[in-house]
């Protein structure tokens, strides 16, 4: 008889899940399922100004634990989830817990993986299907995928982009096909640094672009 035991199977730990729209980048607007994930290597000491609230897990489940509730929110919001339906795993960092035996398990209910990554750590692509890396250190790297968008605090907040050379910088030698400034939004400061950002936008030039947090716009998580 064999001694081995069996694995345990993995738990992850999850803030939230709930359907939107993607609210940012080249995907604004598609219809989407969010999976924040609780934990981040990074952290509130390094960015004063995040916006999302991930230290905290709502449930601890298996992957078909969370797998349902995905297809629940999806089955509340769309009646269902239509083949190829967005599934945005963010978090907190979700590079921390999203494996290949969870985006299997949701993409065989229908779900296409975006992923979200404040690119410290290498991604293991073939969890995703788009890949947006949103840096938030000098130094990271992931530095191909689908999108980059970096957050513009210029002289908003503090932060690594103070400047278009800082944001040059930062997307020197990296490979994506899109490439987005995103205004730092700080409620208490008035909101996103709109102006600020625009005119960093244009100093920029093709390929930048201006990414607006549209979902805040509209009024929706
Ligand atoms: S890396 Fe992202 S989730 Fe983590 S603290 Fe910074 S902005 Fe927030």
């Amino acid at each position: 008889m064999s001694t081995k035991s069996t694995p345990a199977a993995r738990r992850y730990a999850v803030r939230e899940i709930f359907p939107t729209l993607q609210g940012e980048g080249a995907q604004a607007g598609s219809p989407a399922v969010f999976l924040r994930f609780a934990g981040c290597n990074l952290g509130y000491a390094v960015c004063p100004w995040c916006d999302t609230d991930w230290a905290k897990a709502d449930f601890t489940g298996s992957a078909s634990e969370v797998v349902e509730r995905a297809r629940a929110a999806a089955d509340d919001a769309f009646g269902g989830v239509p083949d190829g339906l967005l599934l945005v795993a963010t978090g907190g960092e979700p590079s921390l817990q999203l494996d290949p035996p969870l985006a299997d398990a949701l993409r065989a209910e229908g779900f296409r993986i975006a992923m979200e990554t404040n690119g410290s750590r290498e991604i293991v692509r073939r969890t995703v299907d788009w890949l947006t890396v949103s840096p938030k250190q000098p130094e990271y790297v992931q530095r191909e995928g689908d999108e980059l968008k970096i957050v513009y605090t210029g002289r908003a907040a503090p932060g690594i982009t103070p400047d278009v050379e800082s944001v040059r910088a930062l997307a020197a030698g990296t490979r994506f096909d899109h490439y987005f400034l995103q205004p730092v939004d700080i409620p208490e400061e008035g909101g996103p640094n709109y102006q600020e950002t625009l005119r960093a936008v244009h100093a920029l030039g093709p390929p930048w672009r201006l990414s607006v947090q549209t979902h805040k716009v509209i009024g929706i998580p």
